[in-house]
C-alpha cells in the first residue's frame, strides 16, 4: 500500500521489452461468465523488462480500481496491452529542464520520469509540483523525500488542497499561479538565476518541458495557469485520468 487507498502492483510479463516513462498499458479483466472491463494505467517504473509496475488509486464505487487494490491476489492473472503513448513521454536523451505537475494519482507517470532521471545518472533539472488533498494522500512519499535529498537537481514541492502540515506557509487550496515556476531556458540559466526577467526567468524563454497529469479538471486548470505563467503551449504535455470506458 502506498497510502490507505493506493496500491502498487507488480506483474510478471516475460515478453515485456520495457517502455519510456509516461507511457501506459490497457488492462483487461474478464470474469468467469465472460464479462470484461478495460482500463488504462500508467507505468510506474523507470523501465523494467520482464515486469510491469502499476500504482492504482481506488475510485469510490469504481468497477475496476477497487478490485485491483482490494481483491486481486498474488498469482491472479489478467490481460494487458502496451506500452501505449507516443506524446506524453520523457527519456534521458531529451535536453532542457523538466517541470512536472501532478494531481493525486497523476503522480504515477511523473514518478516513472523521476525514476528514469535518477537511474540514468543525467543531471537534467527536474521540478515536481505535487498536489494532493492532505499529506496522507501523498503516494511514494518516502521515495520522493529521498530523491530530493540525494539529487541536487531535483526539486519537489508538495501542495495540499484540503489540509496541510502545521508549519506549512501555504494555506490549503487548489493550485494557483503563485504555485508554478516560470519557464527556464537552459542556456540562459545564469541570467535566470540573476533574475533577468520580472518573474526571475529569462524573457521569452520557453525551453522547460512541462508534463501535467491528474484528473481532467486539475489538468485543464494547470494547463491554463502554466500559459499565464509564460510557458509556451507547445512545451506543455498533458495526460487526463478520466473515465476510459467499460
Ligand atoms: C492514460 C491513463 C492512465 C491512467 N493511469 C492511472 C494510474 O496510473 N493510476 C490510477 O489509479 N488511475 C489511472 N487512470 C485512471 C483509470 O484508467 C480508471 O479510470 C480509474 O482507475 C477508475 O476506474 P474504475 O473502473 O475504478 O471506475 P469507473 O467504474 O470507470 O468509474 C466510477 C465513477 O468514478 C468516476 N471516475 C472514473 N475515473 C475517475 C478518476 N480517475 N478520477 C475520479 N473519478 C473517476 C466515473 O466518472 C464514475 O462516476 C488512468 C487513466 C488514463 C486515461
Amino acid at each position: 500500500m502506498e497510502t490507505r487507498s493506493a496500491k502498487t502492483l507488480l506483474f510478471s510479463v516475460p515478453d515485456w521489452d520495457g517502455h519510456d516513462p509516461g507511457q501506459h498499458v490497457d488492462l483487461k479483466l474478464t470474469s468467469a461468465d465472460g464479462y470484461s472491463a478495460q482500463r488504462s494505467y500508467s507505468l510506474a517504473s523507470a523501465s523494467s523488462p520482464g515486469w510491469v509496475e502499476l500504482t492504482v488509486q481506488t475510485v469510490q464505487n469504481g468497477e475496476v480500481s477497487p478490485y485491483l487494490v482490494e481483491t486481486m491476489q498474488t498469482g491472479d492473472e489478467l490481460q494487458l496491452r502496451g506500452p501505449i503513448g507516443g506524446w506524453f513521454r520523457w527519456h534521458a536523451d531529451l535536453s532542457g529542464p523538466v517541470l512536472l505537475i501532478g494531481g493525486g494519482s497523476g503522480i504515477v507517470p511523473l514518478m516513472a520520469m523521476l525514476r528514469r532521471r535518477v537511474e540514468s545518472g543525467v543531471t537534467t533539472p527536474f521540478h515536481l509540483v505535487y498536489v494532493t488533498r492532505t499529506p496522507d494522500h501523498v503516494i511514494y512519499s518516502n521515495e520522493l523525500a529521498t530523491m530530493a535529498q540525494l539529487h541536487p537537481g531535483i526539486v519537489i514541492d508538495r501542495l495540499y488542497t484540503r489540509a496541510g502540515l502545521v508549519d506549512d506557509v501555504r494555506a490549503p487550496g487548489r493550485l494557483t499561479l503563485a504555485d508554478l515556476p516560470g519557464s527556464v531556458d537552459a542556456s540562459d540559466a545564469v541570467d535566470a538565476v540573476a533574475g533577468t526577467g520580472s518573474n526571475g526567468t529569462h524573457p521569452g524563454a520557453s525551453r522547460t518541458r512541462v508534463y501535467v497529469c491528474g484528473p481532467t479538471g486539475f489538468v485543464e486548470n494547470a494547463a491554463q495557469l502554466l500559459q499565464e505563467r509564460g510557458h509556451a503551449p507547445e512545451m506543455i504535455r498533458t495526460e487526463r485520468f478520466g473515465p476510459t470506458g467499460a
